[in-house]
């Protein structure tokens, strides 16, 4: 081998850049490490299921429920269970609880069309259910796919689980769209108004009630098979919570099987790894806690929603259950907020500022802050905790990689990131890169996710 150059020297110890993560990973650990994440992808399209399902794999593994005053002891395993649709599991260290708890948040809520309180109506022989869509889409995207119908009705003799069309022996749900034939006015319209808000129906059905003396027979012949399969008269849906998400599963993508294609990566591909980081936590010293929350596509709100005080008296009870002062606690906490970041896409590379974007198979990417404009609404990570975590991911032989999402003046967004700094709790943004974030099919890269499973797990040690 020729000898290096002074510069060439110089150089490699001087500069910087991120690197590629394919060079030395374990690749047969990738895959079969992503053959469970799209399994969890499949398994829970919505909050409610997320919850479901990972109260189903944690149970598994020792964690019992708890509820607020219960008792909790050193070395225990917790999950709260907060109605349905956000889940807080933690497990109590060996160390003093006054040492701080090593927490990652999440958020399982990706966007969607959201049933109205009153959703059926017959139009011109055919039966549709009326939408009100949930979080940022665009709503074009949203008509001439398969979708699934998700989510629960709550009668007065009981609660009815809704999930049908992801199976293909069931039926798809289907929001129309007009022929390029008929488009031209739709075709001078701008992207943002060519499918408008009130234009994403549903379409559920078409053959009439065989009988001549009603009116609307369409919409009754549907209104007796929801009635067969699930109870409810269309009065039970006011209060019913029901959704309409892309039908389609998560499937490996490319000829060499690297990313992974599917409905919601945002944000349950970082939900994902924090659950399994945490489950291969058992042997650390510090008192973790992790928590998937619902709400943060609409801002936070809402008992759900990262802004409810719960995550404070969670703890505090944790802190006075084990002696400690919950003030002293929440400020030696450290967490991770665990969201996805937009990935650099070549084809649109005028919104980028290429030096400072996430790049896939690059690794897990942290945000120092997030925002727009003038870093507005962030929660900026000091640069004191931003070295103390990439001294833990360096440590621990994890490729990360530091990105804004977008050029200055083109958008910006915001996590959960800032709900938590609000509690006094040192946090910084980590996650995955998404090709086309929030689309109704969403690509990430398998070393990507394989790689914030590892992040979080070195963390949490
Ligand atoms: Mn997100
Ligand atoms: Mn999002």
């Amino acid at each position: 081998m020729e000898e290096k150059t002074t510069g060439q020297l110089l150089s490699e110890k001087l500069t910087y850049k991120s690197k590629n993560s394919f060079a030395g990973i374990d690749s047969e650990a990738v895959h079969s490490y992503c053959e469970g994440y799209k399994a969890f992808l499949d398994a829970g399209k919505t909050e409610r299921e997320v919850v479901k399902e990972t109260i189903a794999m944690i149970s598994a593994q020792g964690y019992v429920p708890y509820t607020l005053g219960d008792k909790l002891v050193p070395g225990g395993k917790y999950y709260l269970n907060n109605r349905n649709k956000s889940l807080f599991m933690f497990r109590i260290g060996s160390e003093p609880i006054e040492e701080g708890i090593r927490i990652t948040a999440s958020h399982i809520d990706s966007p969607r069309v959201d049933f109205k309180p009153r959703p059926v109506y017959e139009d011109s022989e055919m039966c549709f259910f009326k939408t009100h869509y949930y979080g940022g889409i665009k709503k074009y995207q949203w008509t001439a796919i398969p979708l699934s119908l998700h989510g629960v009705i709550c009668k007065k003799d009981g609660d009815v689980d809704v999930r049908i069309g992801d199976d293909e022996s069931e039926p798809v749900f289907y929001i129309n769209d007009l022929p390029p034939h008929l488009a031209q006015t739709q075709y001078e319209k701008t992207v943002g108004k060519a499918i408008s808000g009130e234009q994403l129906n549903v379409l559920a059905g078409s053959q009439p009630y065989d009988d001549d003396k009603v009116s609307d027979k369409v919409k009754l012949q549907v209104l007796a098979a929801l009635n067969e399969k699930y109870g409810c008269t269309e009065a039970d849906l006011i209060s019913a919570e029901l959704c309409a998400v892309p039908a389609m599963k998560a499937r490996d993508v490319g000829f060499d099987r690297s990313m992974i294609g599917s409905y919601g990566h945002d944000d349950r591909v970082c939900a994902y790894p924090s659950v399994t980081a945490m489950l291969e936590s058992e042997d650390s010293a510090h008192t973790l806690l992790n928590i998937i929350a619902d709400k943060e596509e609409v801002g936070s709100d809402g008992v759900s929603g990262m802004q409810c005080k719960l995550l404070a008296d969670l703890i505090e009870e944790i802190a006075l259950n084990l002696g400690g002062n919950p003030r002293v606690v929440r400020a030696h906490s450290k967490c991770l907020s665990a969201d996805v970041n937009v990935a650099y896409d070549p084809n649109f590379p005028d919104v980028f500022e290429k030096r400072n974007s996430a790049m896939i198979n690059h690794g897990v990417v942290l945000s120092k802050y997030t925002g727009s404009r003038g870093k507005s609404g962030t929660s900026d990570a000091s640069a004191e905790f931003v070295s103390f975590v990439t001294k833990i991911f360096d440590d621990a032989d994890v490729n990360w990689q530091m990105a804004e999402l977008g050029k200055v003046d083109q958008g910006g967004g915001g996590t959960v990131a800032k709900f938590i700094a609000s509690n006094n709790i040192d946090v910084i943004d980590l996650g995955v890169p998404v090709l086309s974030m929030h689309a109704p099919y969403e690509v990430v890269a398998k070393n990507d996710v394989y790689m914030t499973h590892k992040a979080i797990a070195a963390f949490y040690r």
